[in-house]
């Protein structure tokens, strides 16, 4: 994820968490979601070191948030870069070949109140939206950062 599809995230975030829409992760929430998964792996189960882990990953295509209902407990395995990765949920859980835990996963986001804020389906007429305004972001913001590093090189260029 890139540096302004981060910061887009990180304000959305912030923005449905302060307007009540969503529930912030907090230390307490982080321990009712360890033990809604029996202090183990959400995914494949696993009793081990367990990571605060995006169940709808934090992308521009999930607009996953870092908040209540979205957060599950996961081993370093399925965290891990070979393991879920950027994947969504549902998508991993039929990889490994756990298809009941995306019911379990999905009961826990309703219990938290957590609803998706886009559906999954790929290439759905409201991702290709987001998709574009986080392009178009993405060329304004690098186009704003030159012009200052313009300015900034003329002041240091001055004798
Ligand atoms: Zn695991």
């Amino acid at each position: 994820m890139g540096k302004v599809d981060r910061g887009i995230m990180i304000a959305l975030s912030a923005r449905l968490i302060r307007s009540g829409r969503y529930k912030k992760c907090t230390a307490a929430e982080w321990e009712e979601a360890q033990k809604y998964f029996n202090g183990r792996c959400a995914y494949c189960g696993k009793k081990d070191k367990l990571t605060r882990d995006h169940a709808i990953p934090a992308n521009r295509w999930n607009l996953g948030l870092g908040a209540a209902g979205n957060i599950v407990p996961a081993c370093s395995d399925c965290n891990g870069g070979a393991g879920k990765g950027h994947k969504d949920f549902i998508t991993y859980c039929r990889e490994i070949g756990k298809p009941e835990v995306i019911t379990k996963i999905k009961q826990f986001m309703k219990s938290k109140g957590y609803a998706p804020l886009v559906p999954f389906v790929k290439g759905n007429a409201k991702q290709k939206r987001i998709e574009k305004l986080m392009d178009e972001a993405s060329e304004q913001s690098t186009a704003i950062i030159l012009k200052h590093v313009e300015q900034i090189e003329k002041i240091i260029n001055k004798k």
